[in-house]
């Protein structure tokens, strides 16, 4: 296999003489049927196919390694997953402490129809979880604790009781980490993150190993109606040109960053998988493939991650990560179960210097 650079760069790309190098993303929500006696046509319809959408998928599912189905955000995508892996008397199990509306989703839709929701921390018991669920969603690394599970020994667990396991890859990146060879059925995730890397699409997809279960994706995708637009689909993959680029600067400011945050006395419980002395560090180097730019640290109150923000020029406050600037997010504001101070950062693709230097004088200030 090439390297990732060189994946990167000619992920959606083919093309005979004359056509364009990069072609423009298909707009028309219709598309020329022929008369009676014509072939049938691939394209009928916007909510049923795209040729854009086809390109995106053929990239990102040739990094996943199997079957991509896009979607319009990434909750469309874990909304499909839950549809396809809900059944009559079987339990879902959940990570405790993933990405939020994961867990809401499923208490408002699926509980009040009799469906047993699970919950177990990233780091928790899930073999124990298991027996008896259709589902179990992973979400490794965590968001926003940044915990790591073992994919490979639940995949083990899910199989031997016919559960479907699915793993949320929104942190890793598909280069970052490959669920599917490590024994997951589903791959799913917000590409409005790192892989489309340039906070300006809202997009997700769900990758499968099985062409079959792919085909069960796609038709909840047309039924539902979650479908991603041509437009964003394009720029996610435009952006997915640079991903490789994107995340050695972003792993590398991370580095940078956390080094010095290990130095300073005011942050308190960092945490990086790429660091040796991380927790999760020994399972995250074993199936993880490269780092990222995502990081996290808690300061002493939500009034001090104010004047940290106040006091840095270069990390703005948004939420969300994975795009060009560094940003922090003070997740306990949208109701995570997370310390008030605890500050998930994305290292961005700034120069490590100047990154570093401003992290360190806003704590300072902080600091007094
Ligand atoms: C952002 C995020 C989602 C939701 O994705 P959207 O594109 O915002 O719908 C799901 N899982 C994780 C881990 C996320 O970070």
């Amino acid at each position: 296999m090439t390297g990732d650079g060189t994946r990167c760069v000619g992920a959606g790309e083919g093309g005979a003489p004359g056509e364009p190098v990069r072609s423009g993303p298909v707009l028309s929500s219709t598309f020329h049927l022929g008369l009676p006696h014509d072939p049938p046509t691939r394209d009928l319809y916007g909510r049923a196919d795209n040729p854009t959408w086809r390109a995106y998928e053929e990239a990102v599912g040739e990094l996943d390694g199997g079957h991509c189905v896009a979607f319009a955000s990434g909750m469309a995508a874990i909304a499909a997953v839950l549809r396809a892996g809900v059944r009559p008397g079987r339990a879902i199990v959940l990570p405790s402490d993933g990405y939020y509306l994961a867990r809401l989703l499923a208490a408002d839709e699926l509980a009040p129809f009799g469906v047993e929701i699970r919950e177990v921390a990233t780091v928790g018991d899930w073999a124990a979880a298991i027996p008896g669920a259709s589902l179990v969603l992973l979400e490794t690394p965590s968001n926003p604790g940044l915990e790591v599970c073992d994919i490979r020994a639940i995949a083990e667990v899910a199989r031997a009781h016919g559960a479907l396991l699915a793993v949320d890859n929104t942190t890793a990146t598909p280069l970052g980490q490959r669920p599917l060879p490590l024994g997951a059925d589903l791959v799913v995730a917000s590409d409005t993150k790192a892989l489309s890397g340039h906070s300006d699409v809202v997009l997700g997809h769900v990758t499968c190993g099985d062409v079959l279960l792919a085909d069960r994706v796609r038709r909840l995708r047309t039924q539902g109606g979650a479908v991603p637009g041509p437009m964003e689909t394009w720029l996610a993959l435009r952006g997915l040109g640079t991903l490789d680029l994107r995340l050695e600067r972003q792993a590398a400011n991370a580095h940078a960053l956390v080094q010095a945050l290990l130095g300073h006395p005011l942050p308190a419980d960092l945490r990086w998988p790429g660091l040796p002395s991380d927790p999760a560090y020994p399972i995250a180097s074993r199936q993880m493939r490269r780092w990222n730019g995502v990081l996290r640290f808690t300061l002493p109150s939500a009034d001090a991650v104010g004047r940290f923000l106040d006091a840095s020029r270069l990390v703005v406050s948004t939420t969300s990560f994975g795009g060009l600037r560094t940003s922090a997010d003070r997740r306990a504001r949208w109701g995570d179960a997370v310390p008030e101070g605890l500050v998930r950062l994305s290292a961005g693709c700034e120069d490590t210097d100047d990154l570093v230097a401003d992290v360190l004088g806003a704590l300072d200030a902080v600091h007094g």
